[in-house]
């Protein structure tokens, strides 16, 4: 089974990216979007994208102008079947999502495979809107997507292991370092780092800090270039409050915050102080503990569960979110007595238990390395 024809649905923020990795790789690429507007958009983005590498010298004109041509862009959904694999990339609403599939099933020859780009809905929402849900899988790109290395390879209840092979060899080729995630809300990534950003906003409808500072003790914290509010403004509000929302089904911690809920819910964003008062060490102190409780509990959780292997979280928040320091090898070097410490209070403010599966995981696993290149559950 291998993939040499791909099809894209959705010419979108991510859908474009995708695409990019894969006319990089020469393989032949049909994006379908309804709005026209959106397919000339894209047009227009792949002729910068290809016309800056040829200025940097990274490609010859011919080069590129062969990449490019690999391009097919078209508003008939019907188009897209006949290709090996197919990625959904549209807005993050399910039942669209089901929509798109159930269009696609009568088109689908047998041999096709699927995938969803979703970040938080659960493959097992999806499957059954699709003919052969053992050719369905998850592959969850980052932003931005033609330059973001990390990419979740999500196996569905039923995705055959044929079906992720083939798929590991397309990230391969395409150049992409995969994790592999079992069907779980958020998979391992976004049910860290959405409960982080969420809990940014927590401390700042407490008055415990502004956005300013926050974001100033959160970079220095964690070796971030940009901290949870730039972030979320980058991402835009309205789709981080979507997907925390879609994680609030994994218990009261994971609700979101009540002025995320306010800023998330216009086209607004996050007010940014641009001269950030100093706070005090106390102050700092708190919200270093609550944003490292709110990346723990969620990464010992989802362990707990078998999301991923233990190594897969740090590999994601090192290459998906840029973090230097790093939340597992943060836990292995405070050890299990000060984690259990910095949880404490999230544990009594949720009524939630102390995560023991997922904290003996990260502390009799100790593999002592975090920079594998692909890590399999
Ligand atoms: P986007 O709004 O930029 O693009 C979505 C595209 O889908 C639009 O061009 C829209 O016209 C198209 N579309 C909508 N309905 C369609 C239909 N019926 N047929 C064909 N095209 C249709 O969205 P995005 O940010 O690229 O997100 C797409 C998916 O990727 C979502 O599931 C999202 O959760 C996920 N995702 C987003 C990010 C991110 O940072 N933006 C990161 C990872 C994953």
């Amino acid at each position: 089974m291998k993939i040499e024809t791909i099809a894209i649905v959705g010419a979108g923020t991510m859908g474009g990216g995708i695409a990019i990795t894969c006319l990089m790789a020469g393989l032949r690429t049909t994006v379908v979007d309804l709005s026209e507007e959106n397919l000339r958009a894209l047009s227009i983005r792949m002729d910068r994208h290809f016309s800056r590498l040829v200025d940097k010298e990274k490609m010859t004109a011919d080069e590129a102008r062969d990449a490019r041509s690999c391009l097919s862009l078209t508003r008939a959904l019907s188009d897209v079947a006949r290709s090996d694999l197919i990625i959904e990339a549209v807005f993050e609403d399910l039942s669209l999502k089901r929509k798109i599939f159930s269009q696609l099933a009568g088109e689908l020859p047998p041999r096709s495979m699927v995938a969803t780009n979703t970040s938080t809905l659960r493959l097992a929402d999806l499957a059954d809107a699709l003919p052969d849900p053992s050719r369905f899988l998850g592959l969850h790109y980052f932003s931005p997507a033609e330059h973001n290395p990390l990419v979740e390879l999500i196996s569905g209840d039923q995705t055959k292991p044929e079906v992720l092979s083939a798929a590991q060899e397309f990230l391969k080729r395409t150049g992409k370092t995969q994790i592999l995630c079992s069907d779980s809300t958020g998979f391992a990534i976004n049910r860290f780092f959405c409960p982080y950003t969420n809990e940014a906003a927590r401390l700042l409808v407490e008055g415990v800090a502004t956005t300013g500072q926050i974001d100033d003790i959160a970079q220095r914290a964690f070796d971030l270039a940009l901290g949870p509010f730039a972030v979320m403004n980058i991402v835009k509000p309205r789709i981080s409050l979507n997907a925390v929302e879609n994680l609030a089904a994994l218990g009261p911690f994971y609700e979101p915050a009540q002025p995320l809920q306010k800023v998330g819910s216009t086209e607004g964003s996050w007010n940014i102080e641009d001269h950030v008062q100093p706070v005090h060490s106390s102050v700092e102190d708190i919200v270093v503990n609550r944003l490292q409780a709110a990346l723990f509990f969620p990464i010992l959780e989802a362990l707990g569960e078998g999301v991923a292997q233990v190594e897969a979280f740090d590999l994601g928040a090192r290459l998906a979110l840029r973090f230097g320091k790093l939340p597992i090898a943060t836990m292995r070097e405070i050890g299990r007595d000060a984690v259990e410490l910095v949880l404490e209070p999230l544990l009594q403010t949720y009524r939630a238990s102390m995560p023991k599966a997922g904290l003996n995981r990260v502390f009799e696993h100790d593999s002592g390395n975090g920079q594998q290149e692909l890590v399999l559950a």
